[in-house]
């Protein structure tokens, strides 16, 4: 690119004029057009614009500046047409952009796979726990929580298992070390269920109550296919006046079909526990075969499943030293609990607890 000097205009009528800037015209189009890389633009924007040597200058300076007075208007006007030209080649080699080689060379494949990102979803257990509480919310529970490391008193003494209580050897748990010099009923233990929660609540709220529990309790159990020793319970509570054994079966034989499908029975058994008289164990229909006997329900159709009751007069006498109108002779209630891994294992066809725990993505992959 070497663009001839400027010649001296041989005459100032519009012909000659029109063939002088034609011919700077197709100069500047012709250097344009050789233009590879920044510092080529740069070199012919000095060359053509450039304020002392450029070329553009010196049209100016050479024939415009010397013109006589009546020549300057035509010459400025094609001055200013050159002028532009100029800057639009000049825009157009600078917005051209890279080359086409330097473009293929950092080009994106976008049909090859991306870093797949993992999605997160619920763990069964808390997924079966959420479906638990929400048969319930539609009944109008709400959901109470409360420490997992308590007091003996909530766990056991306020729960109907006084201190030397036989109960007690059921639901063994770990303590807290050296509380020797503390009461029996402020040291501290690890929950055996989330029960304490009921006691919590009638402390802080006159009756009606209507709460699920949800939560992790803790128990000095081997680990077996079926026992953790740290596992999750949903415990519910209802008390208002005129509650009866038949809100109880009606409530629990609701949620048993919300849970497993509206074809499961329910039926109740006698049974023992400290804070509830009377107290049941509550089996459904076998949900593997309806009913008529399968390995699942050791060919009995039935397979156990909660345990529930009328809340014992001693557990309200122990809610009425905070809250009064916890009287046994003007309210009464229900409370029922299930553990909510056997639950998840029956939904899920789940035979080891274990695996619940594991944190093996390849099981836990197959319920996301
Ligand atoms: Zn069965």
């Amino acid at each position: 690119m070497k663009s001839e000097a400027i010649p001296t205009l041989a005459a100032y009528d519009d012909a000659a004029l029109d063939q002088a800037f034609a011919a700077l015209a197709r100069q500047a189009a012709e250097d344009a057009s050789a233009l590879d890389g920044s510092d080529a633009i740069e070199t012919f924007r000095l060359e053509w614009l450039g304020r002392k040597q450029g070329r553009l200058n010196e049209v100016s300076s050479r024939w415009l500046k010397s013109a006589p007075p009546e020549a300057k208007k035509s010459i400025g006007q094609r001055f200013n047409d050159l002028k532009k030209q100029v800057e639009d080649l000049l825009e157009q080699a600078t917005g051209a952009g890279p080359s086409d080689a330097a473009l293929a060379a950092e080009a994106i494949d976008i049909t090859l796979p991306g870093t797949r990102r993992l999605t997160g979803a619920e763990h069964p257990i808390t997924r079966t726990l959420n479906e638990i509480v929400a048969v319930f919310a539609a009944l109008g529970y709400s959901v109470g929580v409360g420490p997992e490391v308590e007091t003996d008193f909530y766990n056991f003494e306020s729960m109907n298992f006084p201190p030397g209580h036989p109960a007690r050897d059921t639901q063994d748990t770990l303590v807290v070390a050296n509380q020797e010099r503390k009461s029996l009923r402020d040291r501290l233990l690890l929950r055996t269920h989330t029960s304490p929660v009921q006691m919590r609540t009638m402390e802080r709220q006159p009756p009606p109550v209507r709460i699920v529990i949800p939560g992790k309790v803790h128990r000095n159990d081997a680990a077996d296919a079926t026992h953790s020793p740290i596992f999750h319970q949903v415990e519910g509570l209802c008390v208002d006046t005129n509650i009866t054994f038949s809100d109880l079966k009606g409530t629990l034989d609701h949620a048993m079909k919300a849970l497993f499908g509206s074809s499961v029975k329910t039926r109740f058994f006698p049974s023992f526990f400290p804070f509830t008289e009377p107290s049941a164990d509550v089996q459904i229909s076998c949900i593997f075969c309806g009913g008529k006997g399968c390995r699942k329900c050791k060919q009995s159709g039935w397979i156990e499943l909660l345990g529930c009751g009328m809340v014992d007069p001693a557990v309200f006498a122990f809610a009425a030293e905070k809250q009064p109108a916890y009287d046994p002779k003007k309210i009464s209630g229900f409370a029922f609990g299930m553990g909510v891994e056997r639950i998840a294992m029956m939904k899920y066809g789940i035979s080891e607890i274990g695996q619940l725990y594991a944190g093996d993505m390849r099981f836990l992959g197959q319920f996301a």
